[in-house]
């Protein structure tokens, strides 16, 4: 497919546009704050957006941001290769999917940018003014594309993740539906049988297509199990039951053959079905088997979540970061067994130190994060502490009995309103990255002004 590619800058003469491009850069470098304060100004009074732009932190951060992006839009040079500002872009489309801001609100708010700027060009009124107005306009397009285009990729990669975990969170109620599906189906059959031994004559059945199960396959089953392959033989085998063998069960020839093929057909169905919830199972499985932690795959769900209750409600959230120290030592003198079994242990002392409503994440090999839910920085500095120094204090015992004394290093990040979790993350790794460098068996609380 064929995208737009500023097409009208590229027609024009190198000399039209280096006048234009430095035209336009001076505009924006003159009055990029005005146009900013403008943008705050229209969506502030959007109820919509000032739910994403009240915080003073975002206005902060998203100020300097969209200053840094208006100065990018007129950096674009054709010589060179565009890949850089097209990943540019996408980033920034990444972010607004995290964040889950509407992307009616991103398109409103490039399109004050493109009237503030327009309002400018024509009020500056040097040059040629058309050129410079589709210019511009040309090129905050091309951004949008890009940006667009990325934030569609991640919300769908983000709901499907969210709902994985979702259903994960529902864990029982997904064994709990397989039981009731299985018994529907078995209900059905049994009735079947039964009438057809009572009542040979006047035998009449409703179909399994129209039972309670045939309806949960048809409606709720499609949406829960898209594009199953297992799915459609299930309804596959539901058609063959209810076109192929109820309504020769009438007559009295062949009637063993059918009830036979009547019988494979309900147990394929029922191995189906096992088949089915066993993917699902395994799916919404977000427990990493070595140390039983969460898996890193459900973190963006958990973080986004919490990040969103904790602006609602005003609430505290903190995050820690957890490292050991020198891991690949204790690997390569003992063994990746004894480094597995390090791990563990690892994962039960954090486990055993927060509260079961904390998250505790396997967030790579040999680090965990662990997200402490109404919890402020202090307190998590505490908790951290407490992990750490429960850690040094217990010795690791190798096979051969002999005890070696482990330390691990702790980043603490509290949430500073930012609804970005990506944010969070990186001040806990800034922090994490400080104790290792001041020297391991510590816990550094990020206190923003670290670079
Ligand atoms: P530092 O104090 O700076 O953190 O040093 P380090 O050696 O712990 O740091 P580094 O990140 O360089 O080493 C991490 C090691 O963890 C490297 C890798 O072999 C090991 N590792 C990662 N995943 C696993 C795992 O699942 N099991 C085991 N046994 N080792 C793992
Ligand atoms: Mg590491
Ligand atoms: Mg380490």
């Amino acid at each position: 497919m064929r995208t737009h590619d500023l097409a009208f800058f590229r027609s024009l003469d190198e000399q039209k546009r280096a006048e234009c491009v430095s035209g336009l850069r001076r505009i924006l470098s003159e009055n990029a704050d005005e146009m900013i304060a403008q943008f705050y100004d229209v969506l502030l009074r959007d109820d919509n957006a000032s739910i994403y732009l009240s915080r003073s932190i975002v206005q902060e951060r998203l100020s300097s941001a969209l200053a840094k992006w208006l100065k990018d839009l007129v950096n674009i040079d054709l010589a060179s290769d565009l890949t850089a500002f097209k990943k540019r872009q996408e980033i920034i489309g990444d972010v607004h999917a995290r964040i889950k801001i509407p992307i009616h609100l991103v398109l409103d708010g490039a399109a004050i940018l493109k009237g503030a700027i327009t309002a400018k060009i024509v009020a500056v009124g040097e040059g040629d003014i058309a050129a410079k107005i589709v210019i511009i306009n040309e090129m905050i397009d091309y951004a949008m594309l890009f940006m667009s285009k990325a934030y569609v990729r991640r919300s769908v990669e983000r709901v499907r993740v969210d709902e994985a975990y979702r259903l994960f969170s529902l864990g029982q109620d997904v064994e709990l539906e397989r039981e009731t599906q299985r018994a529907s189906l078995m209900e059905w059959s049994q009735k079947l049988l039964f009438d057809l031994l009572n009542d040979r004559q006047g035998f009449k059945i409703a179909s399994l297509g129209s039972s309670s199960f045939g309806l949960w396959v048809r409606h709720r089953a499609a949406v829960v199990f898209p594009n199953s392959s297992a799915l459609a033989r299930i309804e596959k085998a539901i058609a063959s039951i209810d076109n192929d063998i109820l309504p020769a069960l009438h007559t009295t020839e062949n009637q063993s053959a059918l009830l036979s093929r009547f019988n494979e057909l309900i147990g394929e169905i029922k191995y189906l079905l096992s088949d089915l919830f066993q993917g699902l199972i395994a799916a919404s499985n977000a427990r990493d088997p070595l140390t039983s932690a969460l898996t890193r795959r459900f973190l963006p769900a958990i973080l986004g979540r919490e990040v969103a209750v904790a602006n609602q409600r005003n609430i505290p959230l903190s995050l820690l970061m957890i490292d050991v120290d020198h891991f690949k030592s204790i690997n390569d003198t003992y063994g990746h067994a004894a480094g597995d079994r390090v791990l563990r242990q690892m994962a039960e002392a954090i486990s055993s130190s927060v509260r079961p409503t904390d998250y505790v994440i396997r967030y790579g090999g040999e680090e965990f994060i662990v997200v402490l839910i109404e919890t402020t920085a202090s307190e998590a500095m505490h908790i951290a502490e407490r992990i750490r120094s429960d850690f040094e204090s217990t010795p690791f015992v190798v096979e051969d009995g002999r005890e070696i004394g482990l330390t691990i290093s702790i980043g603490v990040a509290a949430h500073d309103g930012h609804p970005d979790f990506q944010q969070l993350i990186q001040a806990a790794d800034e922090a994490l990255y400080r104790a290792k460098s001041q020297g391991r068996n510590r816990s550094i609380v990020f206190d923003g002004k670290n670079e």
